[in-house]
């Protein structure tokens, strides 16, 4: 039985990744139980978020970590943190800090939408983001001509979302931010890798715990020692109400573990898009075929291209039906407009390629009979 079934919510096939919308990620049963027994006893929450960050640390091989409720919040902390250096007056002034430096600088063409705009995590952290360059095009004397004795620190943002387009490599940007001794804030919300950004000279980073690492909400930034304490002092201002519960510190240190222990997963995600491939391959107006990410991460989805003429609806149309009715199917639309729609097997369950082949067979037969 579904506990969703009890408010009457339909029930969700997802295939469309791991998005915060449709509740992030499926727990791991060893997480569950570490969220369980978690939950169970008094811990003094600072000697555990202390003790968490520790093996944070360790285990993504950065000099110190801190928990934090999200991305989104890592964001918000991080940038205080560079603002107020930590400084416990400035802490709890944030966002409204009276210190010179509290510009951000941030691509264009990475002033991303997440399901909120990430300009605004900027200034909640008490920073003025400052654009530079533009949506398909950020050189290196775009930052340069930016940076001045207001700048707090360049904000990076790696993911599928941002701009893909001629901007400055994370290396690059880190070269520049070096000689003019300002930090970097990495987000890397969605990134597979805990390791290589902290050691490539970022000297902060930011992950969501409930996207690739399969954790509860949660988030994680790692960082320099003196960085993650500015860090770890927000909760005493602008991060109070972003804390996270004891539950979801060990549910989140769990899926750490168990992220850094699995095995490939490549396997799994082609056996699933080959069963698709081949369960649609004899639909007429449909092309099917494997497409690894496009930010180039190892995770390789079904893309089906739908032939309007032939289908009798275009791909919009087909992604607005599977969401109708007792089963509801989230495919990864952001091409639909294209034509195009991916199904992410990361996430789909024993037994969803089935049921989403099925609903879509079953969609386009019917709009055929008429
Ligand atoms: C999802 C996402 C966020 C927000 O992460 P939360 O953990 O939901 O707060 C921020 N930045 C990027 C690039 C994301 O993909």
């Amino acid at each position: 039985m579904d506990i969703y079934e009890e408010f009457k919510i339909p029930k969700v096939i997802n295939s469309s990744g791991k998005m915060t919308y449709l509740g992030s990620s499926v727990l791991d049963p060893q997480v569950a139980e570490a969220m369980y027994s978690a939950s169970q006893s008094y811990v003094h929450m600072d000697e555990l978020m202390d003790k968490a960050g520790e093996r944070f640390a360790k285990l993504c091989q950065s000099e110190a970590a801190c928990v934090c409720a999200g991305a989104s919040a890592g964001i918000i902390i991080a940038v205080a943190a560079v603002i107020t250096g930590g400084n416990d007056w400035l802490v709890e002034q944030v966002p409204y800090v009276n210190v010179k430096r509290r510009k951000i600088l941030i691509s264009t063409g990475h002033c991303i939408h997440f399901g909120a705009p990430i300009k605004q995590m900027l200034l909640l952290g008490g920073g003025i983001p400052v654009e530079v360059g533009t949506v398909c095009k950020t050189l290196a004397y775009h930052y340069e001509e930016a940076i001045d004795d207001e700048t707090a620190a360049i904000f990076y943002v790696k993911s599928h979302h941002a701009s893909q387009t001629d901007q400055l490599s994370l290396k690059e940007v880190i070269e520049i931010a070096r000689a003019h001794q300002l930090p970097v804030i990495l987000d890397a919300a969605a990134e597979e890798d805990l390791r290589s950004y902290v050691q490539m000279g970022c000297d902060l980073v930011l992950y969501s715990g409930a996207k690739a690492i399969g954790g509860p909400t949660s988030g994680i930034i790692l960082g320099t020692k003196a960085w993650i304490e500015a860090c770890r002092k927000q909760y005493h201002g602008v991060a109070r109400p972003m804390k996270v519960g004891k539950e979801n510190i060990l549910g989140l240190w769990m899926a750490i573990e168990k992220y850094q222990h699995s095995s490939s997963s490549v396997e799994r995600q082609l056996a699933i898009v080959q069963a698709i491939i081949q369960e649609l391959s004899s639909v007429e107006g449909l092309t099917v075929s494997v497409a690894q990410d496009s930010a180039g991460r190892e995770i390789y989805r079904a893309k089906i291209v739908v032939d309007e003429a032939k289908c009798g609806m275009n791909a919009v149309a087909l992604d607005r039906a599977l969401k109708l009715g007792n089963e509801v199917v989230y495919t990864r639309n952001h091409n639909a407009n294209q034509g195009i729609l991916l199904l992410d097997p990361r996430v789909m369950k024993e037994g969803d390629a089935e049921i989403v082949c099925g609903k879509i067979r079953q969609i386009l037969e019917r709009r055929n009979e008429r």
